[in-house]
């Protein structure tokens, strides 16, 4: 499958909410990079009303960079601290997840918790959907660069790739198991029940 076609169409979207969060998130973006122009700020809050995102905050995390929710966008504020591509790429790998949620179903993304799949399976549904994402957001961030270089701007996208390809099978399988543990079989076509056990996993201690 095309990985266009997992995705929402961000070109389809007419209405724009908006997003909880996100005049914080860019504050804080530029508090640690002083340097980012308004027309950088104007295209990633672009992509992210578009998501439909109901809200983005910025929090401590434990264990990832980054979770997309059912109800919410989570950022580490570790990130922010990162080179503005690297913020890039988490922000827009997280938003990226809300056009699948958007197209395919939220439960559906996470179908390699259901017990239908072999662990092995499981491992590779969820790098498949992984990589699709990271290669979203990486092609987003292309688009913008382009977008900003016709305006005379640069924006550095040097050492950015798609960080699930080379996560060993164990790690990904052992993290399966584990939440697997916590949503206790009916419970994983439930989206409320599978952020919060997301949530808690992730959650600063
Ligand atoms: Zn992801």
């Amino acid at each position: 499958m095309k990985f266009k076609s997992w995705l929402y169409n961000e070109e389809e979207v007419e209405i724009s909410k908006p997003v909880e969060g996100l005049d914080n998130l860019i504050q804080q973006i530029k508090k640690t990079h002083p340097n980012t122009s308004n027309n950088l700020t104007e295209l990633i809050k672009d992509f992210i009303v578009k998501s439909q995102v109901p809200k983005i905050e910025i929090t401590n995390l434990s264990m990832a960079l980054g979770a997309s929710l059912n109800d919410r966008v989570i950022i580490s504020s570790s990130v922010l601290n990162g080179s503005i591509q690297h913020i890039l790429y988490v922000i827009f790998h997280e938003i990226a997840h809300q056009y699948q949620y958007k197209k395919h179903g939220f439960a559906e993304m996470f179908a390699y918790f259901k017990d239908d799949y072999k662990l092995d399976d499981a491992v590779e549904l969820l790098r498949k959907v992984e990589n699709i994402t990271d290669r979203f957001a990486i092609s987003k961030i292309n688009q913008i660069k382009k977008i900003l270089q016709e305006k005379g701007e640069n924006l550095d996208t040097s050492g950015i790739h798609g960080y699930y390809k080379s996560i060993p099978h164990n790690m990904i399988a052992n993290y399966i198991k584990m939440v697997k543990q916590k949503l206790k079989g009916d419970d994983v076509t439930n989206p409320e029940k599978i952020s919060s056990t997301l949530w808690n996993i992730i959650k600063p201690n």
